[in-house]
């Protein structure tokens, strides 16, 4: 590993923002936690102290929710003029990317991952998200309705829909993409509806989001419609997830953490709730394939961002015909990956994001070996300062292995047969998840057939990991409920009201009922 810091002309802003302690963003103040608590956060390539942060507790999360609902009932979000909010959230947009290589080099501080790779696509794709649903601000309109007189006969309607914000959103976001998960994909939908917001971002990596607080301040977002609540998810996390006065609750994270929140919201108020969780992609490689384009591009699929993506393409099947050549091509590519300090421009990979993670992505692989899974390359620790893992990959696996059916979310892939078409639809579903799935071939049949086939939410084909702030993103099965980005996720965020108005005047009794 070698020591080059990237050329930063914002270095010393980010060195700025973290040379004080870092507090919570309610009510458009930046305050202590009422316990007066801080917890650190560490660059997980040092594993040394970046900055103190306050610990939002179930209080903190209290104090926002008033916040929010206050902003939402009186305040000037909801009530403000489309073309205001929307000018705002442009503005937002504008905002991130003038200040984008702060924010990707306290990504990097704070999660590991290359400030290069931040600097070009967690950053710039967060600032698409905001001037993208600044543009669904206008169409948040309803439709006049024909309807009919079979519940009050002879009658005469006019009936139209509302399309309304839903009240107070509580977000709660992971580690793995903190900035453009928790302000891209889940906020900006949200304030473009209408909605305010309280999030919980990731105890793990606070840091981005609470410089992207202070922006969203100094756009002119109106204090309140946007709370910050940095804590733990046992308390903090928690408290907003059973928190009677939240109408909907926004997460991302784990299929285990999403099973316990949405028990919180039956057990309280039954607010909505969409769930983005956890995948287990299959990546296909057809004999037909241009493997020039697919080894390296499978490879992606699963070691970019250190296979910490949730539709890591992290199952990797092969027709026989070219299985060995895709092995080789596969091992040797990993082996050229450089890891080092995400600090670094000569970086490829960082470290995982905590000692934690390590500790999981370990003993996925010691599960491997032990099930009679052979590495073919990588699978140990590297270096004794930094969660920095090499990548993986093993032969040999099967469906029954707990390294293929549960998520690891390290860079570790499994590479295995199939022989035709049904063999392979058959083993590419054979999972509980359905968020990714990418298929590479230059057979046009093929790849609509596998399409068509594939039980996920997303499907890349010659392609992977491609996202974009207008598609749809989501899982089946076990990966979610609902999609973020795109129109699906501002409606998402909003209710639908029916108005009926009676135009006869005559006077009856009704025999409708709900
Ligand atoms: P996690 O589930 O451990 O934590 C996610 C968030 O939930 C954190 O903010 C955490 O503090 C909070 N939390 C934990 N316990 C809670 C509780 N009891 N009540 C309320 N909140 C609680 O996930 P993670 O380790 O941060 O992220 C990795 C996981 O996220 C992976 O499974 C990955 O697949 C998934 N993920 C999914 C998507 C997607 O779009 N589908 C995107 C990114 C990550
Ligand atoms: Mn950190």
């Amino acid at each position: 590993m070698t020591n080059t810091l990237l050329p930063n002309a914002q270095y010393g802003s980010a060195a700025q923002f973290l040379s004080t302690p870092k507090k919570l963003l309610i009510n458009g103040e930046f305050v202590d936690a009422a316990s007066g608590q801080t917890f650190v956060t560490i660059n997980p390539a040092t594993e040394e102290k970046l900055t103190d942060i306050a610990r939002g507790g179930v209080e903190d999360i209290d104090r926002a929710v008033t916040a929010a609902r206050q902003a939402f009932e009186h305040g000037s979000w909801s009530s403000m003029t489309p073309s205001q909010r929307q000018r705002i959230l442009y503005r937002l947009g504008d905002l991130i990317l003038e200040n984008a290589d702060e924010l990707a080099w306290l990504e990097s501080l704070d999660n590991g991952k290359p400030a290069s790779v931040a600097r070009v696509a967690d950053v710039p794709l967060t600032a698409d998200l905001f001037h993208y649903m600044a543009g669904w601000v206008r169409t948040l309109e309803g439709s006049v309705v024909p309807v009919s007189d079979l519940a009050v006969p002879g009658a005469e309607f006019h009936a139209y829909t509302l399309r309304e914000p839903i009240g107070v959103v509580g977000l709660i976001t992971p580690w793995n993409y903190p900035l453009l998960i928790a302000a891209g994909w889940q906020m900006a939908a949200c304030l473009a509806a209408g909605n305010t917001v309280v999030l919980k971002p990731s105890e793990v990596t606070p840091l981005s989001i609470l410089r992207f607080g202070e922006l969203a301040l100094e756009a002119g977002i109106p204090e309140g419609v946007i709370n910050i609540v940095p804590g733990f998810g046992t308390d903090a996390g928690a408290r907003l997830s059973s928190h009677p006065d939240v109408d909907k609750i926004g997460f991302t994270g784990s299929t285990r953490t999403g099973r316990g929140i949405l028990k919180a919201v039956a057990d309280s108020n039954l607010k909505k709730i969409t769930l983005e969780l956890g995948g287990k992609s299959p990546d296909i490689i057809m004999d037909d394939a241009d493997l020039d384009v697919a080894i390296p591009g499978a490879a992606e699929g699963i070691f970019f961002n250190h296979g910490q993506c949730c539709c890591a393409g992290s199952r990797l099947y092969v027709q026989e015909k070219i299985y060995d050549r895709v092995v080789a091509g596969i091992s040797d590519y990993a082996k050229t990956i450089r890891l080092g300090s995400g600090q670094d421009a000569n970086t490829q990979m960082g470290p995982l994001v905590s000692k934690n993670q390590e500790n999981t992505v370990l003993g996925y692989i010691q599960s491997g070996l032990d099930e009679g899974a052979e590495i073919t390359t990588g699978g140990h620790k590297v270096g004794d300062k930094g969660f920095f893992v090499e990548p993986t990959v093993f032969v040999n696996t099967n469906s029954q292995m707990k390294m293929v059916r549960e998520e690891i979310f390290g860079p570790v892939l499994s590479i295995e047969r199939f022989s035709d078409l049904e063999d392979l639809v058959q083993k590419a579903n054979n999972t509980e998840f359905g968020l990714g799935s990418g298929v590479w071939t230059t057979d046009l049949s093929n790849a609509h057939k596998v399409a068509k086939a594939i039980r996920a939410g997303t499907v890349f084909i010659n392609c992977y990991n491609v996202f974009d702030a207008a598609m749809p993103f989501g899982g089946y099965k076990q990966s979610g409920w609902g999609r973020n980005r795109g129109k699906e996720a501002f409606e998402a965020y909003t209710e639908t009201k029916a108005v009926y108005v009676r135009l006869d005047g005559i006077h009856h009794t009704s025999f409708a009922c709900g």
